[in-house]
């Protein structure tokens, strides 16, 4: 592989790594949320995580985005692993949000004795009406101003499982006018009755995406924080949990996500066309998942190369698919050990070739690649070739077989063709030829040449 190659986040780090930041550390983590299994899109994200944090001698978690419990489950978080074991990838850590429930709650009690968290009553269509648009200003929740006190009592009952499903919310206090709508009192806490699938009956109230990722990359000690780029405007927020609670400052920073053509990449709708039966299930061939790919051959070493090709930017591209199976020929073009078949047969019988004779001959397995060694290849009266191989009446400048010609069987003799046999429907069936025994393996003692092989 050519050395990797210099994006912007490339450039951040080895700016923030010479003027000293963070302790000299890089802390990365990737963090898919085990509700499906990994696609091609994730490896992009896989790819950059790992390999920066092994390129800069820093650390990378795996982390398991564990909060919504309805969607996920201990099975795709298993499958997850595999995955990234399989891309070539080790974590340092694996963690699960879900770890951090309980440091995540206190967090959120600090927002509330701070004055910057309440507990709301709207219903979540409430919450929804009086956000307003991305023209019209939201309106205050008539529970933002009650005393912090009355909210830490009522957060503490909702973690009891005194409150029904839906029925409050843990808010921040940010600014119900702010023009990105993200700040505005952004819900922090819903309650669910769901059980966990590690954490079992133990919460029935359960953090928002943008509250436990801030402070579970903050937990984590993460420097740079890489998610796509419909986070940027989530940003603000990201930063506002980590000021207000004075805690480790992680750096998110966006990147255009991989939209391949004609490819779905998204969980959802890949488990879409799982549930209506259009595929066998997550692995199948047709899927674009890592298990997908992996079982039609693709190998890791392939798709990790795509994912240098073709970079990193900040704008939305489409990329061809034609780019992943280039970068797979390539790779097994110097890979793959060679072997031939033949996929229209037609019968090719030796006539000067001995009835019970079977010699070996040896072919390498690589053309350019000595080092592979060989493999044996056993030869006798009757072979097959393939029909396009062959012309009965060829055009001038046609160097494959046709009646009288001369050709090379690959790392075996030279043949000549004698006669055509037909079946009644004029279809040929056989070739009978002869071949010259001095000519085994490339050799060719009077220097004859043949221009078909
Ligand atoms: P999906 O819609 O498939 O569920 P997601 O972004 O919600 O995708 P997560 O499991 O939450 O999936 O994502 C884990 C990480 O993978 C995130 O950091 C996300 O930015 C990254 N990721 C997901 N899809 C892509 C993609 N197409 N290209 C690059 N990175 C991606
Ligand atoms: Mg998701």
């Amino acid at each position: 592989m050519d050395a990797p190659t210099r994006h912007f986040i490339h450039k951040i780090i080895e700016s923030d790594l010479a003027a000293g930041r963070n302790d000299g550390k890089v802390v990365m983590r990737f963090p898919p949320e085990p509700n499906g299994y990994l696609h091609i899109g994730h490896a992009k994200a896989i790819c950059l995580n790992f390999g920066l944090a092994r390129e800069f001698g820093g650390v990378c978690n795996l982390r398991l985005d564990d909060t919504n419990p309805d969607k996920e489950s201990e099975h795709y978080a298993e499958a997850i692993q595999e995955d990234v074991r399989w891309l070539g990838f080790e974590w340092d850590a694996l963690c699960h949000t879900s770890d951090y429930f309980e440091p995540l709650y206190e967090y959120a009690l600090r927002l509330i004795d701070l004055g910057q968290a309440y507990v709301c009553e709207l219903s979540a269509e409430e919450i929804n009406k009086t956000r307003g648009t991305l023209t019209e200003p939201g309106t205050d929740s008539p529970f933002r101003a009650r005393p912090k006190e009355e909210s830490r009592d009522l957060f503490e009952r909702m973690r009891a499982g005194e409150f029904a499903d839906g029925s409050r919310t843990l808010r921040a206090k940010i600014d119900m006018r702010s023009p990105n709508m993200n700040m505005r009192d952004p819900v922090l806490y819903r309650i669910r009755f769901t059980r966990h699938q590690r954490q079992g009956d133990a919460w029935c109230i359960y953090p928002t995406y943008d509250y436990s990722h801030s402070l579970s990359d903050s937990i984590e000690g993460v420097t740079h924080s890489l998610c796509t780029l419909e986070f940027e405007d989530h940003r603000p927020l990201y930063d506002w949990f980590l000021e207000k609670l004075d805690v480790h400052r992680s750096r998110q920073y966006e990147f255009a996500r991989l939209i391949l053509k004609h490819t779905l990449t998204s969980k959802r709708k890949l488990n879409q066309l799982i549930e209506e039966g259009m595929v066998g299930g997550w692995n199948d061939p047709r899927m674009p998942t890592l298990s997908g790919l992996r079982r039609r051959g693709f190998p890791p070493e392939a798709i990790r190369d795509f994912c240098d090709l073709i970079g990193l930017t900040k704008n939305d591209s489409v990329i061809e698919l034609d780019q992943l199976e280039s970068c797979t020929r390539d790779y097994l073009n110097d890979k793959a050990p060679r072997a031939f078949a033949v996929l229209d047969p037609i019968k090719v019988v030796i006539e000067n070739y001995p009835e019970d004779k079977t010699e070996t001959l040896r072919a390498p397995l690589h053309p350019k690649r000595p080092e592979l060694g060989d493999r044996e290849m056993p030869f006798s009266r009757e072979v097959c070739i393939e029909r396009d191989d062959f012309m009965e009446d060829p055009p001038r400048k046609y160097f494959r077989l046709s009646p009288g010609g001369e050709v090379r069987l690959k790392y075996a003799y030279i043949i000549r063709c004698e006669s055509v046999i037909k079946d009644d429907a004029g279809r040929i069936t056989e070739l009978r030829c002869s071949y010259d025994p001095d000519t085994a393996s490339g050799q060719s003692p009077d220097g004859r040449k043949v221009k078909g092989t």
